[in-house]
């Protein structure tokens, strides 16, 4: 099966997805109130062109329409696929979801977190909180012998009530390409196959959560993803590599102010 990595593919994207949490972990240290996306895009880019890595996202898409940034940058009611390139000037109180992926010796990564920009209001740190551990649900679900809906039903056990999960948008297989197979719902939505966890299956784990509804839409610019109700949003994510001794996360979480440290 394609989507099963070798010892060796897994060892390469161990390697890459230390590289690409370091970029990451350089973009979350820099987001403060006054520094725009673009900046924040532009560090995260240099640290994984210095390790010897590509940026994933950039030009990813179709050639008529190229994705423009290495990051995925989402401000508060954006929920993913946010243009990094923009000049937009980051501000005290906003949350920011930085998504972010790399090639490193044939094979890629995927990762996310949602930072605070200077002081958040409580509803806002406790999104973020809740977007986490919901995730961290999903990394103990994956387990050889557990199905993808093991992981969809432990990250929508751990959402509390009063969230929305988002359903439109969902974890996938990574490695081999940036998106394939298996796709890893947030929730038990029954349209989608139980695709058995397998011993060497790499997938990316990534739920995103509203303070509103599930519903989103995409925004004038073709990319952002927002919710409809224009509640705020969180998103995590991790890639993670299906072993016989249990999940082992490939992309270490970053220091997250508030989250994480
Ligand atoms: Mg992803």
């Amino acid at each position: 099966m394609a989507n099963i990595k070798t010892t060796e593919e897994i060892q390469a994207m161990r390697e890459g997805g230390v590289l690409l949490s370091n970029a990451l972990q350089a973009a979350v240290d820099a987001a403060k109130p006054g520094v725009t996306m673009k900046q924040l895009d532009d560090i995260a880019r240099g640290v994984i062109e210095a390790g010897g890595g590509t940026p994933s996202f950039l030009g990813y898409g179709s050639k008529s329409r190229p994705f423009p940034a290495t990051v995925c940058i989402s401000r508060n009611e954006e929920v993913v696929h946010g243009l990094g390139n923009r000049e937009i000037v980051l501000n005290e109180g906003d949350i920011v979801g930085l998504d972010i992926g790399c090639w490193y010796k044939g094979l890629c990564t995927d990762m996310a977190v949602t930072v605070p920009i200077g002081s958040i209001t409580k509803e806002r740190a406790t999104l973020l909180r809740v977007t986490y551990d919901s995730m961290m649900a999903g990394v103990d679900a994956a387990v050889v012998g557990n199905t993808v809906m093991d992981i969809a039903g432990a990250v929508e056990d751990t959402v509390p009530n009063g969230y929305g999960i988002v359903e439109s948008l969902v974890g996938h297989g990574v490695g081999h390409q940036v998106h394939e197979a298996p796709n890893v719902p947030n929730f038990r939505g029954k349209h989608f196959p139980k695709a058995p966890l397998i011993d060497g299956m790499c997938i990316a784990i990534e739920p995103m959560v509203t303070t509103g509804t599930h519903d989103v839409e995409t925004a004038d610019d073709e990319w952002t993803i927002v919710t409809v109700d224009g509640s705020d949003a969180a998103h995590f994510e991790v890639t993670v590599a299906i072993l016989p001794d249990g999940p082992e996360i490939l992309t270490p979480v970053p220091k997250v102010r508030g989250v994480t440290a």
